[in-house]
This record gives C-alpha cells, structure tokens and sequence, in this order.
C-alpha cells in the first residue's frame, strides 16, 4: 500500500488521475494504520486485566493462606474481570458501529424519561462521591432518537461527570428548546479538560492524562462511542471545558 504511480510528466488527464488515485491510497493507508493501532490498543488494554487476574491466582495457589485472604484476592480478580466484560462491550459496539450494521431504530420520545432512567442506575455511584445528580426544570421536549443508544450516551456523559468531579461537588443537567434545536446540556465542576486536549477526546483510547485517569478504571472508549452514537443519530455533541473549573458537554438533537 506504500507504493504509489509515478506521475507522468505532462499535466494531462492521465496525470490528474495518478495525482486522485495517489490520494485515494493515501487515506487507505492511514485508515489501515487507525485500524492497525486500533488493535494494538485493544489488545494491550485487554491483556492488563488478565496479567493481574493470572498473577493474582498464581500467588494464591503457591501460597495457601486465610479464608478472608483468599475472598479479598477473588473479589480483587472479580473486579478485574468485570472491568474487562465492559471493555469487551465497548469494543463491541465501536467495531459494529465501524461496519455501519448498525441501523438506530428512531422513534419520537420524551427527553426526559431515558434521561432519568439513566440518571437512577448512576446515582449509587454519585452517592459514593456525596455528588448531587440534578435535572433543573425543563419543557416537555420531544426528539427523535433511538432511545436505547441514547442511554448508553447519558451513561457515558454521565459516568465522566461524575469520575472526573471531586467529592461533594454538583452535575446539573438542562434541557432547553432553542431555535437551533432542542439542547441538553451536562455540566460538572470538576477537573476540566486542557484546551489544547479537547480536540482529541473523542478518539478512541484518548485519555487527557494517563496518570490521572488510570486511577478511575477509565478506558478511553467512552466518548468515542458517544461520538459514533451521536452521529448515527444526527445528534450534534460539543464540549466546552476549563481546568480545574468544569466541562460541560452539549447534545443538540435534530428538529
Ligand atoms: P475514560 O474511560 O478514560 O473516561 P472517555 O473516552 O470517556 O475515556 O474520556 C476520554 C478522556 O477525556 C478521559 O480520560 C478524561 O481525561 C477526559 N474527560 C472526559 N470527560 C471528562 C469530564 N467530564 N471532565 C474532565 N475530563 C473528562
């Protein structure tokens, strides 16, 4: 694929056609390459999970130890592989996605129920951080969405509002109906996101900070797939975001 057609010396038909075909092997090249690293990504984020799990197991059987021992270590390998069953439906669903077979069954909803349906499977987790989940007082907006897919999306917002927000602090969330369509707006005051860092978040495995995000499991999946979702939806996503201020994440669903 590195090889590409000499072009011919005078600028005629044949030379434009070299010049588009030149271009076209181009974009191949680099999509195999995302596709090349794609894999390695998965594979090494895959293989970390099981390297704990088989060295916490190979310990165990060398060295028989108390009861409460061995439940800690099981528990700990549980949680490692839950961490890799998530991981596993991520990649999943980015890799159906990338085939284009997934058709969004569209329908026309309320906003607001799959917002607060998402909004009572999250709040154990705020309740560990003392955060307050709020929806602030909206107008009934219809949308046309998939609301299954959309749920995943408020999950995905939602979990990162409340990962990357300190103890005690608050996420509201705004419905609004605007000219441009209705919006839903996700704010936290949490850490924020580096300007220089916005435009790559939506990446696949892209994490502002390796060192700060290994500490809360994240897998750098999350807003790709918020991403590719939005788009199979014709759901406009934009994010604005200040360090150590907040993020907030704005969804503008077609009229
Ligand atoms: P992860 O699994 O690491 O959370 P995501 O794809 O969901 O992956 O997010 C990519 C990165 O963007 C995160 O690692 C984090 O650094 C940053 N990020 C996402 N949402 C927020 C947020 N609400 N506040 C601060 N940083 C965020």
């Amino acid at each position: 694929l590195d090889q590409r057609i000499p072009l011919p010396a005078n600028r005629d038909e044949l030379y434009r056609m070299s010049v588009t075909v030149n271009a076209l092997l181009d974009r191949l090249q680099q999509a195999f390459q995302r596709e090349k690293q794609f894999t390695a990504d998965a594979s090494h984020e895959l293989k970390t999970p099981l390297a704990i799990v088989k060295g916490t197991l190979e310990v165990l059987v060398r060295k028989p130890r108390t009861v409460e021992h061995y439940e800690s270590r099981v528990n700990a390998c549980l949680a490692e592989l839950n961490r890799m069953a998530r991981l596993i439906d991520q990649l999943l669903l980015l890799a159906r996605d990338d085939f284009h077979s997934m058709k969004p069954a569209i329908m026309e909803i309320g906003l607001t129920a799959p917002l607060e349906a998402v909004m009572v499977r999250m709040e154990p987790f705020a309740r560990e951080k003392g955060i307050a989940l709020a929806l602030a007082d909206a107008p009934p907006c219809q949308v046309k969405v998939d609301p299954s897919l959309l749920e995943i999306m408020f999950e995905n917002l939602l979990a990162n509002a409340i990962k990357y927000s300190p103890e005690g602090s608050a996420v509201e969330i705004r419905i609004e109906r605007q000219e441009s369509g209705v919006t839903c707006a996700i704010e936290d005051h949490g850490i924020g996101i580096p300007a220089g860092q916005l435009p790559a978040i939506f990446d696949r495995f892209y994490r502002v900070d390796e060192s700060r995000s290994s500490t809360t499991g994240g897998s750098g999946l999350g807003l790709a797939i918020v991403k590719k979702l939005a788009s199979l939806q014709s759901i406009a996503i934009s994010v604005k975001s200040e360090s150590g201020e907040g993020t907030t994440f704005e969804l503008t669903f077609p009229s």
